[in-house]
């Protein structure tokens, strides 16, 4: 019940290299070498849209997590009387909610890397993989919220006794509670507070309207289309899309350039943007594990400390989109490592 690895969570212990196949529709397969997925791969683009499938070796990964449960008595181990329990339950509620959506970004992430840049399927699933980030951010606000709640039912010194010997969990604590005690003014200027209340919970109309006016008329940045479909659920407004990857950079403070269609305006545009999702990455994502580190530690020594439970151990197979997102950060992490030592690796590799 512990915290998970900051992009993706999986067993450690993985260390040797294995071959993956992943197409943009969301199907894989794994094998030893090359010749095991290579042919797989070919098979499943000719039976599909004959667009290429990515084809890439990357480290060995679980396929299997192990499940720790602890049952108890509800009105023993979250006694309803207690001042503490309402607080902590909306901050369960929340974290899974993060836990969810935060997965939902990162497997939509994986598809959208197998996608052919700039075709249809890519960009169907930049809205998607933006929509799981943008709930991200509705469900890390409520769970802010939450804490700042909980924090003033029992002080955040009767958090830190209870959690007393777990510095890891400690420290994911101190950041998150920080967030969760500054005052308005400054978490309405945060990315998560901005994307929650402009583009998820709210859709504000006067932050739509400011963005829409200032680029609709500047080529290069709204994807003037709108989709059909015999598929109900693969339909986007590629419009929308587009306008809400503008009002993510706004939220991220980005600078955009007034003529993005001229070879300077593209490099800054670049440029800007890699700032903007680095910002965003190192914001969002670390905030999401801290918190559910800390709220995980809290709840599991919460019901534990208060009498009888029973442990029971249990194995799940991983979702393989969950899987492949475990590869491709364990993969990256290799490289840089790699790249620091002067070693080369050319991991990647595109098959049809
Ligand atoms: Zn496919």
């Amino acid at each position: 019940m512990s915290g998970e690895g900051a992009a993706a969570p999986m067993p450690s212990g993985a260390t040797g290299r294995q071959w993956r196949a992943i197409c943009a529709c969301g199907w894989t397969t794994r094998g030893p070498t090359r010749e095991d997925v290579g042919p797989a791969a070919v098979a499943h683009s000719n039976a599909g849209s004959h667009d290429p499938v990515r084809v890439e070796e990357v480290p060995t990964s679980a396929a299997t997590a192990s499940i720790l449960s602890l049952h108890f008595d509800p009105a023993q181990g979250l006694p309803p009387q207690d001042a503490m329990t309402a607080p902590l339950l909306r901050l369960m509620l929340a974290t899974d909610d993060v836990r969810l959506s935060r997965r939902l970004f990162l497997e939509t992430s994986e598809r959208l890397r197998a996608a052919v840049l700039g075709g249809m399927q890519w960009r169907l699933l930049t809205g998607e993989q933006w929509y799981g980030l943008r709930l991200l951010c509705l469900h890390l606000d409520g769970a802010i919220d939450a804490l700042r709640t909980l924090e003033g039912t029992v002080s955040p010194d009767a958090v830190r006794r209870l959690l007393t010997g777990q510095a890891d969990v400690l420290k994911a604590f101190e950041t998150v509670s920080s967030i969760a005690q500054a005052d308005k003014a400054t978490r309405e200027q945060t990315f998560v507070f901005k994307v929650r209340t402009w583009v998820v919970a709210h859709y504000q109309n006067q932050d739509v309207e400011r963005l829409y006016r200032a680029y609709a008329g500047v080529p290069g940045y709204l994807d003037g289309m709108v989709t059909g479909s015999n598929v109900g659920g693969l339909v986007r407004f590629l419009l929308t899309d587009t306008l809400v990857v503008l009002l993510l950079l706004d939220a991220a403070g980005a600078m955009l350039p007034t003529a993005p269609d001229t070879d300077a305006g593209r490099a800054r545009l670049r440029t800007e943007v890699e700032r903007a999702w680095a910002a965003v990455a190192d914001e969002v994502l670390p905030l999401a594990e801290d918190l559910t580190t800390f709220v995980d530690s809290l709840v599991y020594t919460l019901v534990k400390g208060r009498g009888s439970s029973r442990v029971e151990r249990t194995s799940i197979d991983i979702p393989p989109l969950l899987r492949a997102a475990w590869e491709t950060e364990a993969a990256r992490r290799a490289n840089q490592q790699s790249e620091q030592e002067g070693v080369g690796d050319g991991a990647s590799q595109v098959t049809t």
